[in-house]
């Protein structure tokens, strides 16, 4: 397929990288002429603006960091939707966006006969480099068969979701889960820490036990344990602690537009965006545990 991909960040330039190792033809656009020569050293092409990417395509995929970036680069002036041809009947958002946003952009396209669909992924930066990332897709059925086969290119799990928006739905929750039950983990080795219990006799007590979780023995946020983890390089990311409280926001934004009863993702917004506010924003969001164990009961009563 031709395909046209835009944003060539720390996500879009390795997802594009592994639409070129498929076979596909990738016209890459970023605003950063470093991420288009990156891509062009991949074996990509470039254009010099999104009309120009688009104009001759069978799919456009974008990576781009919010819903603004998404909603302007689908719906603006100059945008995807104004500049496709009737090549194109095909447009995935892999970005982590607001469900409002992704329910217009995915009527707007569909008002013009082409299929939209949110599609964010999980795995992170490794997972995008690996071609193993879990793609959450919301959109039709047809829209969803017709993205699956280039979804493959540069994931492993590709699965439907439900309608517009599903995709987004299922990311809130996925990374508000994980950032909850990071907390836990955390709470807990600082606990046994003060107690007198070695972090890695917890460790392999509860790896096998009812208390385990994926961020405890995937990616358990106190050095020793699991050496291939962040904590184990000063918190090097991985998946900052902004980007965590982004998404965290997005899901409070969601559950509240909802009424949906999510108090443990509530404070859990708050504890990452106290500790983004103290200098730790660029950090993995795993050094949640280093700063919970610097702290006293009454500092985070
Ligand atoms: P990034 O900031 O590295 O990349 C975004 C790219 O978009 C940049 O290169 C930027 O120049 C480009 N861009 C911005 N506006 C543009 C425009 N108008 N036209 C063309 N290009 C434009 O971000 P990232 O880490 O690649 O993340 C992208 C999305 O994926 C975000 O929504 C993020 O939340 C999500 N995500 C990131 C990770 C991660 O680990 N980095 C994991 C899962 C999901």
């Amino acid at each position: 397929m031709k395909i046209a991909l835009i944003g060539l960040g720390n996500m879009g330039l390795p997802m594009a990288a592994n639409l070129l190792k498929a076979g596909h033809e990738v016209i890459g656009f970023d605003l950063s002429e470093t991420a288009l020569a990156a891509h062009r050293a991949n074996g990509g092409t470039t254009a010099t603006t999104i009309a120009q990417a688009v104009a001759d395509v069978d799919a456009v995929v974008t990576m781009l960091p919010t819903g603004k970036h998404v909603a302007d680069v689908c719906t603006g002036q100059g945008g995807i939707l104004a500049s496709i041809s009737a090549r194109t009947k095909l447009v995935i958002d892999s970005s982590t966006i607001d469900v409002a946003t992704a329910k217009q952009v995915g009527a707007d396209a569909a008002e013009k006969g082409v299929e939209f669909l949110d599609a964010p992924v999980s795995g992170g930066t490794a997972g995008a480099a690996a071609g193993t990332l879990t793609f959450m897709c919301g959109g039709t059925e047809a829209g969803f068969a017709a993205a699956e086969p280039l979804l493959k290119g540069m994931g492993r799990a590709i699965i439907h979701a439900g309608p517009a928006g599903s995709g987004q739905v299922a990311k809130a929750c996925n990374n508000m889960m994980l950032a909850i039950n990071m907390l836990g983990v955390s709470e807990a080795m600082a606990m046994a820490d003060r107690l007198g219990l070695s972090r890695q006799k917890l460790f392999d007590i509860v790896a096998p036990s009812t208390g385990q979780s994926f961020a405890l023995t995937g990616y358990c946020p106190v050095p020793g344990p699991v050496p291939t983890t962040p904590a184990n390089r000063d918190y090097a990311p991985g998946f900052t602690t902004a980007l965590m409280v982004k998404d965290l926001r997005l899901a409070q934004d969601a559950a509240e537009a909802a009424g949906a009863p999510t108090p443990l993702g509530a404070h859990a917004t708050r504890l990452y965006a106290a500790m983004m506010e103290e200098g730790l924003s660029a950090k993995d969001f795993s050094v949640i545990a280093r700063w919970l164990a610097a702290k006293s009961r009454t500092d985070l009563a």
